[in-house]
């Protein structure tokens, strides 16, 4: 077998394996489709890229693993107007996916390191709606809100209310809640502005496993 013939079977058992799990959204099953994660990974992962797992990238941080991208972003039930915030760029490739589904992507990274080589690879790969920031994500971007959606993608031991103030009116956001270290959950809040006020509905979804949310910006590069 050739290496293209290779490529096209794992790149087959990639979508079979989260089609498996439970993905069924055909648009969240073409972005994953169209994304190449072996861009993303480092080379010595590379003919790791496709099996279902978390990798390491660097700064200590993980690319994660694509049944959690895919069950994320469909979660998001994102629209073609929507405006996205991602707190945690890392790779670039859960940024790269809500890019294929979405208006503009907002990233947001604290390590200098890993958001420069993001930049630089969703630049090469032409992910052009796609803007990467350095900073806190903590504090959410409030120039660039309100958000329709936003995810998180490092665990948070609370949610952040910046982030909840800079979702717009019927915004839905999917984050990591759990200690660092220890058993997390999926939320999923939904914000509605009801003639009571505004109000954030709760949703519990499946278990994780996420590097943790760390204020402030990175001191190391
Ligand atoms: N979405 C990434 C996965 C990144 S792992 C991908 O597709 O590859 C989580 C990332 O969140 C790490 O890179 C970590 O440095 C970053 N992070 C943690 N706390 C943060 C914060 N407060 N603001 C911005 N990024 C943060």
């Amino acid at each position: 077998m050739n290496d293209r013939a290779g490529r096209d079977i794992e790149r087959m058992e990639f979508l079979l394996a989260l089609r498996r799990r439970g993905i069924g959204d055909q648009a969240v099953l073409r972005a994953m489709e169209e994304v190449p994660r072996g861009q993303f990974v480092d080379r010595d992962f590379a003919n790791t890229a496709y099996d279902d797992r978390a990798l390491p990238i660097a700064c200590g941080q993980t690319i994660s693993q694509p049944y959690v991208v895919a069950y994320m972003t469909e979660q998001l039930a994102l629209k073609p107007h929507h405006r996205v915030l991602e707190i945690g760029t890392g790779s670039g490739y859960q940024a790269a996916v809500l890019s294929r589904l979405a208006r503009e992507v907002v990233s947001i990274e604290r390590y200098r390191t890993l958001a420069g080589q993001a930049r630089e690879r969703l630049a090469s790969l032409g992910y052009d709606n796609v803007e990467v920031m350095v900073g806190d994500g903590m504090l959410g971007c409030a120039a660039k809100a309100p958000f329709d959606r936003i995810i998180v993608t490092a665990a948070a031991e609370e949610v952040p209310q910046a982030l909840i103030d800079q979702l717009a009116d019927d915004g839905g956001m999917v984050v990591p809640v759990g200690p660092h270290n220890g058993p997390q959950r999926i939320i999923k809040l939904t914000k509605s502005t009801t003639p009571d006020g505004v109000t954030v509905a709760r949703e519990e979804q499946i278990a994780v496993r996420f590097v943790p949310l760390l204020p402030g910006q990175a001191q190391e590069l």
